[in-house]
C-alpha cells in the first residue's frame, strides 16, 4: 500500500512522533514533553520544514495524542506504528490485538521503565483511532534470530526456563535498518558478515549475518554492554553485593547509580554528552580524555567479541549521534581494532558531511561506513508491511474457505 504511518514512541512523560510518507525528506515529526506538567508542550517540524511549538498545560498522554493527530489528520494517516521496547519472545512486528497487548504486558518485569509507558500510549490511541489499524514494533524482535549459545547467561537452568531470564538485545530496529542499507550501499544486500554500533546516548553493537542477528552487546535488559552516556555497560556482576557490604547500599540505589549516574558520566564527572567531553577534552580535561579513551575501548572490544558470531567479517556500520557526527570517535574505535584489517582513511573520515552516509575506508580489507540510521522509517515500513499481510490474508480468507468446503 502506499500510505503514510504516524509512528509513535511513547515514554514516562514524552512522546516521540513521526508521520512517514514516502519521501524522507517530507517528514513531519515532534516531541510531546513534560506531560501531566503545568510545563507540557509539543515541539515539532511541520510541513515544509516549518517548526511548531504549542503549550498544552496538563495535558495527559491521552490528550497530547489528540491533539498530535488532529494536527495530522488532514494527512490522511493509514495506520500507527508503535515503538515498543520489550516484545518477550516475538520475534517480529506484530498487529495489536488484545492478544499482543497482553503479551506487551507480561514483558513489563524485564522493561519496567519502558513498557509501561508504551501500554499508556497504545490504550489511548486504540480508543480514540479504533478504525486505524496499529501495531507494534519491538526493539527485540530483530535479535530473536541469536543461537542459544549467545543469549543463554551461564546461569541455572531454571532462572531462563521459569523465569525468562535470557539475552534479549536491544535497538533491533536501529540495527536492522542500518545492516540493511549499509550491505546494500556495499553492494552485497542482506549478504555477509557486518557489524553495526549504534551510538548514541544509549549505545549498542550488533553482528549481523546475511541480515539476521547472531549476537548483541545487550542482554536482559539496555545496562549490558559497551560504555553509554550514563549506563556502566558491563560491570563485575558483584558490584552489587560489593557496594551492599561495604557501603550499605540497597538495591534500588546500585541499580540508579548504574543506569543513570555511570558511562560517560560517571566517568568525567562532567558530562554524559560525547561533544562536551569531546570539547572538554582539547582544552587538557584528563577526565573527560579517559572517559572517551574508555568507551573506545571498551566499544572496539565489543565489537572484537562479536565478531566471533561471524563467519567472516566483510565491514563495520557506524550509525546513532555519536556514530555519524564524530570521526574522532570513529577513527579511535578502529585504532583499537588492529588485527582485522580495517583501513580508514582519514581524509574520507574526516571529510564525512554531517548526516550523510558514506564509505570510510581505502577500499582495502573489511569496508567500513557510515549509515544515519532512521528508526521512524523502519517502523512505518514492518507497520506497513503487517497492514498488507493482514489485509491480504482478510481478503484471500473467502477463497481458502470456499476451497475447503
Ligand atoms: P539518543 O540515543 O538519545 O537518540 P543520539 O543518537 O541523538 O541520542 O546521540 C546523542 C549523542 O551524540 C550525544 O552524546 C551527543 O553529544 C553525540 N553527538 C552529536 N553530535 C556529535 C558530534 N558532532 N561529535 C560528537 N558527538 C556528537
Amino acid at each position: 500500500m502506499s500510505t503514510s504511518v504516524l509512528v509513535i514512541n511513547c515514554g514516562s512523560s514524552s512522546i516521540k512522533y513521526a508521520l512517514v510518507s514516502e519521501r524522507r525528506e517530507d517528514r513531519i515529526f515532534g516531541l510531546a514533553e513534560n506531560l501531566g506538567s503545568a510545563d507540557a508542550r509539543i515541539k515539532g517540524v511541520t510541513t515544509g520544514g516549518a517548526a511548531l511549538e504549542l503549550s498544552i498545560p496538563h495535558a495527559d498522554h491521552e490528550k497530547a495524542l489528540e491533539t498530535i493527530l488532529e494536527r495530522l489528520a488532514h494527512h490522511n494517516p493509514q495506520a500507527i506504528g508503535h515503538r515498543v521496547v520489550h516484545g518477550g519472545t516475538l520475534t517480529k512486528a506484530e498487529l495489536l490485538t488484545p492478544e499482543i497487548i497482553e503479551r506487551i504486558r507480561e514483558a513489563t518485569p524485564l522493561a519496567p521503565l519502558h513498557n509501561p509507558a508504551h501500554l499508556v500510549g497504545i490504550e489511548a490511541t486504540m480508543r480514540l483511532f479504533p478504525e486505524l489499524p496499529q501495531v507494534a514494533v519491538f526493539d527485540t524482535a530483530f535479535h530473536q534470530t541469536m543461537p542459544s549459545h549467545a543469549y543463554r547467561y551461564a546461569l541455572p537452568k531454571f532462572l531462563y526456563t521459569q523465569h525468562n531470564v535470557r539475552r534479549y538485545g536491544f535497538h533491533g530496529t536501529s540495527h536492522a535498518y542500518v545492516s540493511e542499507r549499509g550491505s546494500m550501499l556495499a553492494g552485497s544486500f542482506k549478504q555477509g558478515g557486518w557489524l553495526t554500533a549504534h551510538l548514541g546516548n544509549g549505545s549498542s553493537t550488533c553482528a549481523i549475518w546475511n541480515g539476521q542477528s547472531v549476537d548483541t552487546s545487550m542482554g536482559l535488559t539496555p545496562l549490558e554492554g559497551v560504555v553509554m552516556g550514563t549506563r556502566s555497560g558491563d560491570v563485575d556482576p558483584s558490584i552489587h553485593s560489593f557496594l551492599a557490604s561495604n557501603l550499605g547500599w540497597d538495591i534500588y540505589k546500585i541499580d540508579k547509580m548504574l543506569n543513570s549516574q555511570s558511562g560517560l558520566l560517571g566517568l568525567s564527572d562532567l558530562s554524559n554528552d560525547m561533544r562536551t567531553l569531546i570539547e572538554a577534552s582539547e582544552q587538557g580535561n584528563e577526565d573527560a580524555a579517559l572517559a572517551i579513551e574508555v568507551f573506545c575501548y571498551r566499544l572496539a572490544k565489543s565489537l572484537a567479541g562479536l565478531s566471533c558470531g561471524l563467519p567472516r567479517i566483510d565491514g563495520l556500520f557506524f550509525t546513532g549521534g555519536i556514530g555519524e557526527n564524530s570521526a574522532y570517535i570513529r577513527e579511535k574505535t578502529v585504532s583499537y581494532l588492529p588485527h582485522f584489517g580495517f583501513n580508514l582513511s582519514k581524509e574520507l573520515n574526516d571529510n564525512l558531511k554531517r548526516g550523510t552516509e558514506g564509505r570510510i575506508d581505502h577500499g582495502t580489507g573489511p569496508q567500513i561506513w557510515v549509515v544515519p540510521t532512521d528508526e521512524e522509517g523502519r517502523i512505518a515500513k514492518e507497520t506497513e508491511h503487517v497492514v498488507d499481510e493482514v489485509t491480504a490474508s482478510a481478503t484471500k480468507k473467502p477463497d481458502a474457505e470456499a476451497a475447503i468446503a
